[in-house]
Parts: C-alpha cells; structure tokens; sequence
C-alpha cells in the first residue's frame, strides 16, 4: 500500500522545518539531496515516514510533526517521555533524508544488484539508521533546535532497525578485515556507493584471490523484522 498522503503545505512551519534538516543532512553528508521538494503525510499506520523512489518524503504526523510543533510552542522545557518523542521524530526526518543523499545507480552494470533485493536493502537501512543516531545531535545543533530544548541532545534513543544495523556492522568488520582498511574507510565507501553497487563496493575492498570466511550474502538468509514503526 501506497502510505503518501495529503501534501504539507509548502508555507507551514512544518514543511519548512523539514526542510531545513534534509539542508543540514546534505551539508553533514556532503552529499546532494535527492528530494524533489515534495514532503506527504505518512499514512501506514506502522510506518512513520518514508524517502520516495522519485525524490519525494512522506512523514507522519503523530509521530513526527506533532513533537516537532511542540518543542516550539510548548514555552517550557519537554518531559523525558516528549523528549524521546521529540529525538525520535528528529532521528526519522534525519533517517529519510540521508535515505535522499543515496543514487541508485544502475543494477545492470558488472557487479549490480538490485536496490529492493534484500540483501542491498538491508545495507541501505544499516548504514542510514546508523548514520542518523551518529549525527541526529549535530543536526540538533544545526537547525538550531538544541537552543529551544537543550536536553535533547544526548538522549539515549531507539535503534529502529537493530538486526539491519548490526548486519550491516558485520559486514563492515568483515570487509576491513579482509581488505587491512579501517572500519570506517570500508563505511564510507559503503555509504559513497549507489545503492545497487555497495556488495560491489565490498567486493572491490578484498582481494580478488581471498576467500571470504562466509558469503556476505548470507545476511539475506535471514529474516529481518523491525522492533518498532519503520521508517
Ligand atoms: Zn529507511
């Protein structure tokens, strides 16, 4: 099912805030976005937003939009539970953004995989939800969102894609290991890759006479559920 929704309008507040984190994404990531300045609202009841295949961003409004609003106009400082709230709708604008620094390049090319097969989607969530919680505080800081509510930054949240992150942290391990680069170089190509080369990109680190103690692309043999509302 389609979860796009009715468009935020492009005056509001909340189309603007949105906008100004998907700006801070691309400056932090150095990458361009992707977004075609298109922001929907989320509709699937266990999804609470979603970076579109044409460029757009859909983001629920209970989820996200509400606590959002309320750092601004709640004129005292958020409780521990509106904080989690308010990290959490942060981390998913954040999430769907860098989701928006991604190319998918083409899956044709020698090497190519499918960016929806199961193995590059988990890749792709591993390194986005990874990348939100190491940088949602410098996005915080950025958009000027750590002056209105300041103990929002540091607040301990939740990983949305645990499985995929660590999956996708294995491989990480794994690559290095064989290639004698550091975990956060093999990181960085994977993130820099198009979303139909990243095995490609793992590939490319190892040596091409090396075995690899397990195919990497076991990870697909497994089932991979997210603990909470996806995004
Ligand atoms: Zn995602």
């Amino acid at each position: 099912m389609s979860g796009v929704g009715r468009p935020i309008p492009r005056n509001s507040n909340e189309y603007l805030w949105v906008a100004s984190v998907i700006r801070s994404v691309e400056k932090l990531s150095g990458t361009p976005s992707r977004w075609n300045g298109e922001l929907h609202e989320e509709l699937r009841a266990n999804a609470v937003g979603s970076a579109l295949d044409g460029g757009g961003m859909t983001v629920s409004v209970d989820n996200v939009l509400k606590p959002v609003a309320q750092a601004y106009t709640a004129g005292r400082p958020l409780t521990e539970t509106e904080l989690l709230e308010l990290r959490d709708a942060v981390l998913t604008v954040v999430h769907e953004a860098y989701h928006l620094t991604h190319e998918f390049g083409d899956e044709n090319t020698p090497g190519g995989a499918p960016a929806y097969s199961p193995d590059a989607l988990v890749l792709e969530e591993g390194l986005t939800e990874t990348w939100a919680h190491r940088n949602v505080d410098a996005v915080i800081q950025d958009i000027g969102l750590a002056q209105v509510q300041p103990e929002l930054t540091g607040v301990v949240s939740f990983d949305s894609y645990p499985a995929y992150t660590a999956a996708t942290d294995e491989v990480v391990r794994g690559a290095a290991e064989i290639s004698g680069l550091s975990p956060s170089q093999v990181r960085t190509a994977l993130e820099q890759a198009d979303r139909t080369q990243r095995w490609a990109a793992v590939a490319a680190g190892q040596p091409a006479t090396a075995a690899p103690q397990s195919d990497p692309r076991s990870v697909d043999g497994v089932s991979y559920q997210p603990c909470s509302a996806s995004r």
